[in-house]
């Protein structure tokens, strides 16, 4: 929905979403263009409606952009530009949070930053990153593409990397993911979650020992005494402060963070999309 102020990034499983996904002409941010853009609507975890359109980008798709998602200059040159495809798409979102895999770090900023340069607007919809909840609740994976996750459940991959065959990809593993997000798994599995924003919570080393610190940090700033029983039953529950220790504590905050990227990748819009 057309707002001032964008929507947040939620930690949880929700019944009612749209999944949607971008191939673009590369993966900066700041420099490239969407030249396609697909979204399934999920409504009482049931897909109800799909949305799927090829975009003019208005300049050349690079050979190494249409080699990942085979789209050509030719399949776009006849296709309508992004402003009124955005709206369309706003439109067929509604108030619906948004679910995607590495959309805080992709995705969504080419939507923000589009939807401000046609519309001077942005929009209010909550989104829920599939890559992030991955990476919290699935440690043992060692990757955590979209490929990854369902070769791992078994879903069929055919035709990844084209925007809507990665969205219906998405939503699958989307359902499967809430299981790993149940009360008995996270005990299971030794997994605290943040009981302000849901994000998985992390053993830091501050100047008075280890503690749990959210993993929304600096958003979210939440932290927990470590205590015998809170102690994961498995998983590398000695890795995380064995590491901080071997940073100084920041003078700002007092702790240090780890590194949640995959394989020192940044973070970050303008690194490596993880889909
Ligand atoms: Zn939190």
């Amino acid at each position: 929905m057309f707002s001032n102020a964008p929507g947040k990034s939620l930690n949880e499983y929700v019944k009612d979403y749209v999944v949607f996904d971008l191939e673009t002409t590369g993966i900066s941010c700041s420099f490239d263009e969407v030249i396609e853009i697909s979204a399934v609507k999920v409504v009482n975890e049931t897909v109800v409606d799909e949305f799927s359109t090829l975009v003019n980008p208005g300049r050349h798709i690079p050979e190494e952009a249409s080699d990942v998602n085979g789209i050509t200059d030719d399949m776009v040159k006849n296709a309508p530009g992004f402003k009124p495809v955005l709206k369309e798409f706003v439109d067929f979102v509604g108030e619906l949070p948004l679910v995607g895999h590495n959309i805080n770090s992709f995705d969504m900023k080419f939507i923000y930053r589009d939807l401000n340069k046609f519309f001077g607007m942005t929009i209010s919809n909550d989104y829920i990153d599939t890559l992030k909840i991955s990476r919290a609740y699935l440690k043992e994976l060692k990757h955590h593409r979209l490929v990854d996750l369902a070769s791992y459940y078994g879903i069929d991959t055919t035709g990844a990397h084209r925007a809507l065959n990665d969205c219906r990809m998405n939503q699958k593993i989307f359902f499967c993911l809430s299981g790993e997000m149940t009360e008995e798994k996270k005990n299971e599995k030794g997994i605290i979650t943040c009981p302000k924003c849901g994000s998985v919570m992390v053993q830091r080393t501050g100047v008075y020992g280890p503690f749990y610190g959210c993993s929304g940090y600096p958003v979210c700033k939440f932290t927990k005494n470590i205590k015998a029983t809170d102690t994961p039953k498995t998983g590398k529950k000695s890795d995380c402060a064995g590491k901080s220790s071997a940073k100084k504590p920041s003078a700002t905050s007092g702790f240090t963070f780890e590194d949640d990227s995959d394989g020192g990748l940044p973070w970050m819009c303008n690194g490596v999309r993880v889909k």
